[in-house]
């Protein structure tokens, strides 16, 4: 493609509500532009990256004997209310009504559908196992849409579905996908974890997913140096600590004053004890309903383990304002007793003795609190989020957090969806059976962006090779000069000529904006036909990862660059 001709508008201006890289390199490269909040059309270089990360899976996934679909994006509300998600799924799922007055949604997955055609098409254990893919686009009215490509509402999802006879071949089947899936990230060339992780309001029993480490990353992974252990932190269990029992209660309770001491530190300074010696309490609203989350002062409150622990479909952060409102009591001065509401108790909380809690009155708090005796949590379980000083819960070992990008999912999903919507199969023993499935997702757009937040510098983006837009740019530093037009056009056919991408830039620009738009847009190899040119009669390479340069007669150039290209797609 000759960049004088190319639909890419690179800026300077980085616009204010990018706050990820990916999402200001991605605007000032010219590779997207926002219609409006969440949704962005792709420009030639953003669709060509989007390509590349499409090849890749639907490569990987029917190489992994998955078969190709495309459902349609608009869903009948019917089968929703089937799966009993029309009143589950909550705002994200996007609803409107045709003219006949009928209830629609734009898909955000689409487990109703393929179990659809499942119960429609599949009829025998002789048509099983099966996988089906589609790769589509999806919408969710995410209540925060942000970082560009990252969290869209509309966005690019390969989603597969897999429907076996029995337990065993659902792990068969599960198994394959983790597969393809480790294949695919390793061929972007992207560096990442398979994590275990929670399973969210798609449902099912077990789930993995996958995460490219990068420090931007919306969610946390706990990993294990010492053996293969990783987890989301949503999920990543606690092994309580096996320390002695702890003493029994010396002290009475006593409400003490603490006026304008808010947080747990400063309760604790005061008060002369350790934050790890104070109960903090937490309202949330589960469901609609406020409950006291209690932890360790230490610790955090972990809301996918408290919305499991309460089998809730939704826990939400209440604001000091919300926390009046819903319950009367002062933010700050919150304490487990006397509650007139559900209250979940972090099992570490059970083992403290003489703790400090807040007095559920402004300006007070209670020395010699006594779990147990002052108060009865209604739930005790794991509720707190994994430290860095926890240890591992396979092999004890020690434990690393690291920020990740979520770009796979990969769920078990049992029987949820074909029992509710009643899919069947005969068995070979002649038994009507619900079809044992498995769903399988993988953010297209978001690997985009996730690459990018891995691979850039203060200069732009590097892209891996397998996810470039252009592999070789070809820099034409005499736009004017006949010679250096044919050496540099010869080049940019001779490398396509090999099967390259190759952008040219033939444009009449200074050498100084040629090289900036080539950092910028992250092309991996930049060949450039300049002044060593006129002097040696050599071109330029250069490595947009390494920044290492080398000067090839132009004689073996073409076959030396489209070798570094083969050898970084191997
Ligand atoms: P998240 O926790 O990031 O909202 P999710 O658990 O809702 O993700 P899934 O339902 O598992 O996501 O969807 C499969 C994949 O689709 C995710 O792993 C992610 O890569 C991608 N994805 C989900 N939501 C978005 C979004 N709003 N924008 C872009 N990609 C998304
Ligand atoms: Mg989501």
């Amino acid at each position: 493609m000759r960049y004088s001709q190319l639909l890419l508008p690179t800026t300077k201006e980085t616009p204010s509500e990018a706050e990820v890289v990916s999402h200001q390199l991605l605007v000032r490269g010219g590779f997207i532009r926002k219609l409006t909040s969440g949704m962005y059309t792709y420009l030639p270089l953003g669709f060509r990256a989007l390509q590349k990360v499409i090849g890749i899976v639907r490569e990987e996934m029917n190489r992994a004997g998955a078969q190709e679909i495309l459902m349609p994006m608009v869903q009948p509300g019917d089968l929703w209310q089937e799966s009993g998600r029309w009143k589950k799924y909550g705002p994200e799922l996007l609803r409107f009504r045709d003219r006949h007055d009928r209830d629609y949604c734009l898909g955000p997955t689409h487990e109703e559908v393929v179990t659809d055609i499942a119960r429609r098409e599949l009829q025998s254990y002789r048509q099983l196992p099966i996988n089906l893919y589609q790769i589509q686009t999806k919408f969710r009215d995410e209540i925060r849409p942000r970082f560009g490509l990252m969290r869209g509402r509309e966005f690019v999802m390969k989603d597969a579905y897999s429907f076996d006879v029995d337990d065993a071949g659902a792990s068969r089947s599960y198994e394959i996908m983790h597969r393809a899936y480790s294949r695919i990230f390793a061929r972007c060339g992207l560096e990442f974890r398979a994590v275990e992780a929670d399973t969210g309001t798609i449902g099912g029993s077990y789930s993995h997913e996958f995460m490219v480490l990068a420090e931007t990353g919306e969610d946390t992974l706990v990993i294990c140096d010492a053996c293969a252990y990783a987890a989301n932190v949503e999920k990543a269990a606690i092994v309580p600590l096996d320390e002695a029992a702890p003493d029994g209660a010396q002290q009475a309770l006593a409400r003490v004053a603490t006026p304008g001491m808010k947080q747990v530190d400063k309760v604790a300074e005061c008060l002369k004890v350790r934050p790890s010696d104070v109960i903090k309490t937490m309202i949330y609203l589960a469901d609609g309903k406020p409950v006291a989350a209690l932890v360790r002062g230490d610790r955090e409150v972990q809301t996918v383990k408290l919305k499991n622990l309460l089998d809730a479909n939704e826990v939400e952060a209440l604001t000091e304002e919300q926390v009046w409102q819903q319950t009367r009591l002062p933010v700050g001065y919150l304490g487990p007793m006397d509650l007139d509401i559900t209250v979940v108790a972090d099992q570490e909380v059970m083992r403290m003795v003489d703790a400090v809690a807040g007095a559920n009155e402004k300006g007070f708090h209670c020395t010699g609190v006594n779990p147990g005796r002052d108060f009865q949590p209604d739930v005790v379980g794991d509720l707190r989020q994994i430290a860095a000083d926890d240890r591992c819960p396979v092999c004890g070992g020690s434990l690393r957090l690291k920020e990740g990008i979520e770009v796979g999912h990969i769920f078990k999903l049992g029987t949820n969806y074909s029992e509710a919507m009643a899919a069947t199969f005969q068995d070979s023993d002649g038994q009507e059976k619900p079809f044992i499935m498995g769903c399988y997702g993988i953010g297209v757009s978001r690997v985009v962006a996730a690459a990018i937040e891995q691979n850039h510098d203060a200069k732009g983006i590097i892209f891996p090779v397998p996810l470039a837009p252009f592999q070789v740019i070809v820099l034409n530093l005499g736009p004017k000069d006949e010679t250096f037009c044919r050496v540099a056009e010869g080049l940019y056919n001779d490398l396509r000529a090999q099967g390259l991408d190759v952008l040219y830039d033939d444009r009449d620009e200074r050498p100084g904006s040629k090289f900036n738009d080539a950092d910028l847009l992250g092309i991996p190899f930049r060949l450039t036909v300049g002044k060593t040119y006129e002097k040696e009669g050599k071109v330029e390479l250069r490595s947009r990862r390494t920044g290492e340069t080398e000067l090839l007669p132009l004689d073996g150039a073409v076959a030396h660059i489209a070798g570094l290209v083969w050898q970084a797609l191997a």
